[in-house]
């Protein structure tokens, strides 16, 4: 009996013993003694959260409650979605500031709308198709986890004019490590959550895909937790592994690992509408940086440019902990680093994007992860405004129109074609029930004409988005979706070389000459079933 105990108790020392070993530290503790003014108005939230609502495990109320624990003053949920759910009105729950925005899946990654009003229609497609949605509706969009390991939901589109991105997602971090580091962070987890997640990061390589972007234009960037408070089916996640069957991460967890912190111009007043549009603004104009505060806690920056004739200087701080270093990065990489305060001058009409980095000794991965991450600060002009990727029309086109045009549909949906003297309205209703890819569409046939480019003016009823395909005589299909406003005449233009290939064809689109129909095509992409509507094609033209 009594040896029995004493071999208890020293098993129960020696796990300890291995448990304080293994465990990462508690993070480190950060001095802001004299920083009031800054730390009032810094609030830190948790970014991409998901709920019930689409894949996560707790509710609204659970996910505020572990924001609360953790020290967070508003959270963004970001349920999977298309859009079309009208968003909750920002709440306080548990005195923590609840936002509601959407992630929604293109063809070409997740895209996160942030301060968004619902869509009138299905938001989907291609990447370039649901970035220009997200900005015409007024949101702010993110492309998520570009670092996913899993193909089918990285990021991939390069050219979309995206409004940010995230630097660091900690949902796909621990996915790309080797069997020994998660081994050994799944059994700390029980001693040191937050902390065993953050040993389980690295420098991803998403920071110099930024900084490439940074070169042309603004670009917010934002660490990510992804949080799903662990059970659950994961769209992220189609297998099973032990992280997600065993409920970890926690929201707690996930929250106390890495945050957002949005600096405001004056604390939150408690209205949540008031707070809302604050917040949002910090985040719009990337007055927002991101810390992992398991490593250590809590961080405050000041970055700013005080111009002096012909240059500007840039001048940045931050709470430090000991050993930690500020680092300024500018258009070529890194310009100086600084255990304090951190000051460089730049010319006054640079238009380079610097920003800034905080790094602490013994930070986990390979390459080590920053512990700060800020936004970047542009010299005294403002970053170039972004172009509207559609090239303009050439020339005055000939016109063949109009078409002569018939129906193609699925079996079950329905579609009327009138035609007028000089234009056609389709009228359509797609197959109520399953979604079975139901479309309507209305083709044209040509043979051998040498064009590169397709003009139409559409005048839909209601706000939708119209796809304009072009077909070769195999059957295969290239396309790209343009959106309609309702009850005018828009104009779109098509060239065949912005056509993308259509069931997963890769193909560049073939030259006009060997093109046997043009489509508009009404379906599932944008659409739900049962949608009914007219569309009116009152012009149509090849372009040579
Ligand atoms: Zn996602
Ligand atoms: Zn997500």
């Amino acid at each position: 009996m009594r040896r029995t105990l004493i071999w208890t108790l020293i098993a129960l020392a020696a796990v300890s013993v291995f448990l304080l070993v293994l465990a990462p530290p508690s993070p480190a503790h950060v001095d802001i003694a004299g920083w009031d003014g800054l730390a009032a108005r810094t609030v830190a939230g948790a970014y991409h959260v998901h709920t019930t609502r689409s894949d996560g495990h707790g509710d609204k109320a659970a996910v505020a409650a572990a924001a609360k624990r953790a020290g967070l003053a508003f959270v963004i949920l970001t349920d999977h979605g298309d859009g079309t759910r009208p968003p909750d009105p920002p709440e306080y729950l548990d005195g923590v500031l609840v936002l509601d925005a959407v992630e929604v899946s293109t063809d070409d990654g997740h895209y996160v709308a942030l301060d968004m009003p619902r869509a009138p229609y299905p938001l989907g497609g291609t990447a370039e198709a649901v970035v220009e949605d997200v900005r015409r509706l007024g949101g702010f969009g993110i492309a998520a986890h570009p670092d996913s390991p899993k193909a089918a939901l990285r990021w991939t589109d390069t050219s979309a004019p995206i409004d940010g991105i995230e630097w660091i997602n900690a949902d796909s971090e621990w996915r790309d490590e080797g069997r020994r580091r998660l081994i050994r962070a799944g059994i700390t987890y029980f001693f040191r959550p937050a902390g065993s997640l953050a040993r389980l990061l690295d420098r991803p390589a998403t920071l110099d895909r930024w900084d490439a972007l940074l070169r042309a234009r603004r670009v917010v960037a934002l660490a990510a937790a992804d949080a799903h408070g662990g059970v659950g089916k994961r769209v992220e996640d189609q297998t099973r592994t032990f992280f997600s069957t065993a409920g970890i991460p926690s929201y707690e967890a996930s929250f106390r690992e890495l945050s957002i912190r949005a600096v405001l111009e004056r604390p939150l007043s408690g209205n949540a509408a008031d707070d809302a549009r604050a917040v949002y603004a910090a985040i719009r104009k990337g007055s927002v940086f991101s810390v992992i505060d398991a490593l250590a806690s809590p961080a405050l920056l000041d970055v700013h440019a005080v111009p002096s004739g012909t240059t500007v200087t840039l001048m940045a701080r931050a709470t430090l902990p000991p050993g930690g270093q500020l680092v300024l990065i500018g258009p070529g990489g890194e310009i100086a680093r600084a255990a304090g305060e951190l000051k460089h001058e730049v010319p006054a009409e640079t238009r380079d994007a610097y920003r800034v980095e905080a790094h602490l000794p013994g930070a986990p991965g390979e390459p080590p992860v920053p512990w700060l991450v800020s936004n970047a600060l542009f010299g005294s002009s403002v970053a170039p405004t972004l172009e509207i990727l559609d090239r303009d029309v050439g020339g005055p086109a000939p016109a063949i129109a109009p078409f002569p045009w018939r129906v193609e549909k699925d079996p079950a949906s329905s579609a009327i074609l009138r035609t007028f003297e000089s234009s056609v309205e389709l009228q359509y209703t797609l197959a109520a029930g399953e979604r079975r890819s139901q479309f309507v569409a209305i083709a044209s046939d040509l043979g051998g004409q040498g064009f590169h480019a397709i003009d139409f003016d559409l005048e839909p009823d209601t706000a939708t988005r119209v796809f304009v395909q072009v077909r070769t005589a195999d059957g295969r299909r290239w396309g790209r979706s343009s959106y309609l406003a309702p009850g005018v005449r828009n104009r779109v233009h098509a060239e065949l070389a912005g056509m993308r290939g259509i069931g997963g064809l890769t193909d560049p689109a073939p030259p006009g000459s060997t093109v046997t129909s043009i489509l508009l095509v009404v379906d599932l992409t944008n659409a739900v079933p049962g949608r009914s509507g007219r569309l009116r094609v009152l012009s149509s033209a090849l372009v040579r």
